[in-house]
């Protein structure tokens, strides 16, 4: 028996029996990405398959974009049941696979594969994800809240948006460096968003902006739920992602990055006397909904829950 690697390659998937079959269990799903070490995936999944008494690994594959499609075919023939993925596979495996949810479809990614004899079915977790987390953290559904996205230009603010939007969410506000990124959103979403049975507010139901703090100031009174979905806030350096001043009491702040489990928006929205949470519980909940996907049935989110934090040290 050989110790499961890091990190396998695309050469390793190539030749799967020989580089894996002397496993205790059979490496039947992965996580694709370049890079890929950083990823938490395995020590998420291991633990529910072990709990759930599935006799399969999980383990990362470094899969370069030129390799992706040959990639995603040695799957089926290697037996796999489906593969995560990751930085920059969300794009090129949306238009690689055969089927797809339709939360996948509108965010144009999928983070999740499923294999199904010779079709690859796929979906994206990140934006139920997120719906679940919020609910966890803050005991609130999505559709009840007026919710703000900064970000929204990126794959995650796309997925947040994209989920925010298929709810029916009393109000989004997109918020983004480069802004014209955030009206293209708002413009594709802008028919999801209008909702016949809902009332007109105060505020425009879906409006697009800048990120820069008057802009931001402007929206604030009529908006419930801050959610960060740009990588500011992983070094202590960074920028303020909503300037302090602006955060209430009222306010519910959502930081998608979970590494410093404490960064700088959360004790800003901790000090303004706001309740706030980091993104280690999005991360959960994507891997237990990509779990059931793959499964068709519920998945052991304890065990999932332990792996990830023990994985955080
Ligand atoms: P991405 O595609 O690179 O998007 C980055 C977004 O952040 C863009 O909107 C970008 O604005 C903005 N941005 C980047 N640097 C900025 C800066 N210095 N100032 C202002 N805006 C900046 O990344 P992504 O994949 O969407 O991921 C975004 C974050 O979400 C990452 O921290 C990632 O780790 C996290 N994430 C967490 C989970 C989870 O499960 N918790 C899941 C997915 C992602 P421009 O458009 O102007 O460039």
């Amino acid at each position: 028996m050989s110790k499961v690697r890091d990190v396998y390659t695309f050469d390793d998937l190539k030749n799967w029996s020989g580089a894996t079959g002397d496993l205790d269990r059979p490496a039947r799903l992965s996580v694709f990405g370049d890079p890929v070490k950083h990823s938490r995936s395995p020590q998420m999944h291991n633990p529910a398959l072990e709990a759930a008494g599935i006799n399969c690994e999980y383990v990362r594959l470094h899969i370069q974009p030129d390799e992706l499609a040959e990639a995603l075919n040695l799957l089926k023939e290697n037996d796999f049941i489906g593969t995560n993925v990751t930085i920059p596979h969300k794009g090129g495996v949306h238009d690689a696979v055969d089927e797809m949810t339709e939360v996948a479809r509108r965010i144009g990614a999928v983070n999740t594969v499923a294999v199904d004899g010779d079709q690859l079915l796929g979906h994206n977790t990140d934006a139920p994800g997120l719906k679940k987390a919020i609910r966890e953290e803050f005991s609130m559904d999505l559709s009840d809240l007026r919710i703000m996205i900064v970000g929204a230009g990126g794959g995650a603010g796309k997925a947040a948006a994209v989920q925010c939007a298929m709810d029916h969410c009393e109000r989004l506000v997109l918020v983004n460096r480069t802004v014209e990124k955030a009206e293209a959103l708002a413009e594709e979403l802008h028919d999801l968003v209008t909702d016949p049975d809902k009332l007109e507010g105060p505020a425009d139901r879906l409006v697009a902006i800048p990120w820069e703090s008057e802009a931001m100031e402007r929206e604030m009174e009529n908006v419930d739920l801050i959610i960060n979905a740009t990588s500011v806030g992983m070094k202590r350096t960074d920028p303020e992602v909503v300037p302090a001043s602006l955060i209430e009491p009222h306010h519910l702040v959502y930081d998608m990055v979970y590494a410093p489990a404490r960064t700088r928006l959360i004790a800003d929205a901790e000090e303004a006397g706001a309740k706030a949470a980091n993104g280690l519980s999005m991360l959960l909940w994507q891997g237990v909904l990509a779990f059931e996907f793959w499964f068709d049935s519920a998945a052991p989110a304890e065990a999932m829950r332990k792996g990830l934090l023990e994985s955080l040290g």
